[in-house]
């Protein structure tokens, strides 16, 4: 093995955000990692629709979502009462 040219591949600890820990050798700087996400906590891998929603993007989307529906409701109204007076 040539010397001098290979990363530094050493134990490390990781902790994930759900409180699982586990070791594994990793080239990252330190010996700890942490992570959002991990085999134990993933809805795919655990089968629940769980989401952890760390930026509020999950919310926000299901507001503008709400908030589009609004506007496509009221405008379907708008439309069908100016069928009704065109009619009459
Ligand atoms: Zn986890």
């Amino acid at each position: 093995m040539q010397a001098g040219i290979h990363p530094n591949y050493h134990d490390i600890n990781v902790n994930c955000a759900c409180g699982a820990n586990w070791n594994t050798r990793s080239t990252i700087k330190g010996d700890q990692l942490r992570v959002e996400i991990c085999s134990n906590c993933h809805p795919f891998f655990t089968g629940r629709q769980k989401l952890i929603d760390t930026e509020g993007r999950v919310s926000l989307f299901e507001r503008k979502a709400a908030k589009s529906k609004a506007i496509q409701e009221e405008l379907a109204a708008r439309k069908t009462k100016k069928a009704e007076t065109a009619t009459v």
